[in-house]
């Protein structure tokens, strides 16, 4: 039985079902109606996955360079399963990760080199190269960033595509997929596992042999132990008008996604199709209406793009990501519930896919499901249970980190 039907717990049922074992996945909401059907397609391997810790210095070196490789590993995975799943949903476009200050820079430096020692001992890795702030220009026409780094290994997705993709072929194995089915309690400690549900039918108890947990940003107090964990940050992207492939190209001219380095992100890409730009970032933390979103991701696409000034807004949309504490994504098992969880946004379409396809390895004894990011502590996060005032307060606390790194 698997909780949430977003690329995690549908990656899991197919690994389940192509066990030969069955497979019911429940959702309160709609597939892909949390953050797998509304996120901004960004897809990477390593470059994803460690951007805001000192991975070597928080797990070791061996079990750092095991990580970077799992994650490249994570997205050749990713790649060959959405053009089998969904053909033409990825494009590969690769990637510039702009620095915001001139310390941002030099950070991005370190972890450039850390991309080139740990992993490969030495021998410089593929595919990323330091740009200093004179070819910024070859990427977005701007004069905000400070130099970057181009990630070649990087790409596109469409995210609803990639979605109903993976549900299709989760149907075609046998899986039974049922939405509208909120999860209320889950008893997985004994042998006897169950989940409380309520349908609209009314409410009910489920036995199941084993339960996964994939509930990510939307993980409530069903699973408790879990939700003090994570904290859910609010994210939002807004899409302009139509402005011709031409100006898209203007500012955007490797016509790649540009992500910045502050912990509160923002990032432009073109829109499927190249006629019009998406840019997204964190609003706010919390629930706000898409207008306010919409207003504030506006003028934060105007300090990149004052040309921009005047061009209409279309659509404006958020969902939940799950921050953990040391902003490592965390697959593993308490209390007899198996989870795949976290990916401080950025990263969960590529490493939830993955750490979804290990779980569901794991529940049916494949020891290909074990993970380099298994047995990492996953420690209470301190404003995870706040439920709303935490999460402002955590925006307020990395803004004022980016604000305090933008003064030095
Ligand atoms: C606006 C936005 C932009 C993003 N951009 C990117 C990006 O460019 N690149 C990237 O890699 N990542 C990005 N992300 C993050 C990425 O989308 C997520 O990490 C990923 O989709 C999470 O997948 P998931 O399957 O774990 O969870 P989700 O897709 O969030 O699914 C969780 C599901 O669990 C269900 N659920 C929760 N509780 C219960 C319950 N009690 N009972 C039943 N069902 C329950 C929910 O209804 C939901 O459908 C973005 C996220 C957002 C919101």
């Amino acid at each position: 039985m698997v909780i949430g039907a977003g690329y995690a717990g549908l990656s899991c049922a197919i690994a389940v079902a192509q066990a030969g074992r069955s497979a019911l996945v429940l959702d309160a909401m709609r597939v892909g109606e949390g953050a797998s059907g509304r996120n901004a397609g960004l897809c990477s391997g390593r470059a994803g996955i460690s951007k805001m810790i000192d991975l070597e210095a928080h797990v070791g070196r061996d079990r750092a360079a095991a990580i970077l490789d799992e994650a490249d590993d994570a997205f050749a995975f990713f790649r060959s399963t959405c053009d089998d799943v969904s053909p033409g949903a990825y494009e590969h476009t690769g990637r510039f990760v702009a620095a915001r200050t001139a310390l941002a820079y030099s950070k991005l430096a370190k972890k450039y080199r850390e991309y080139e020692g740990v992993s490969t001992g030495g021998v410089p890795a593929a595919g990323f190269e330091l740009v200093e702030a004179a070819g910024v220009g070859r990427f977005i026409t701007t004069d905000v960033f400070h130099g970057g780094m181009s990630v070649e290994d990087a790409g596109l997705v469409h995210p609803a595509r990639y979605v109903h993709g993976l549900l299709a072929r989760a149907e075609a194995l046998g899986v039974t997929v049922c939405t509208g089915v909120r999860v209320r309690a889950v008893d997985a400690a004994g042998p006897e596992r169950s989940l409380d549900v309520a349908t609209s039918d009314g409410f009910r108890t489920v036995h199941a042999a084993e339960i996964v947990l994939a509930t990510n940003g939307y993980t409530d107090t069903s699973a408790p132990w879990h939700r003090s964990r994570i904290v859910p940050m609010s994210s939002s992207i807004i899409a302009t008008e139509d402005l011709g492939r031409d100006r898209v190209e203007a500012l955007l001219p490797a016509m790649t996604t540009v992500i910045d380095t502050n912990r509160v992100i923002v990032y432009a890409r073109p829109a499927p199709g190249g006629e019009s730009i998406l840019f997204g970032g964190r609003a706010k933390f919390h629930p706000v209406s898409p207008d306010t979103s919409a207003k504030i991701l506006h003028d934060q696409m105007l300090q990149v793009f004052p040309s921009l000034a005047g061009v209409q807004v279309t659509n404006a949309w958020s969902g939940y990501m799950a921050f953990t504490k040391d902003w490592l994504p965390k697959i593993g098992r308490h209390n007899g519930l198996h989870y795949a969880l976290g990916c401080n946004g950025g990263s969960g379409v590529v490493l939830l896919s993955w750490l979804g396809r290990k779980i569901g390895q794991q529940v049916v004894g494949d020891g290909d499901g074990r993970s380099s990011l298994e047995d990492i502590p996953f420690p209470r996060q301190p404003l995870g249970r706040w439920t709303s005032a935490g999460v402002p307060l955590a925006g307020i606390w990395y803004r004022t980190r980016d604000a305090i790194d933008a003064r030095r």
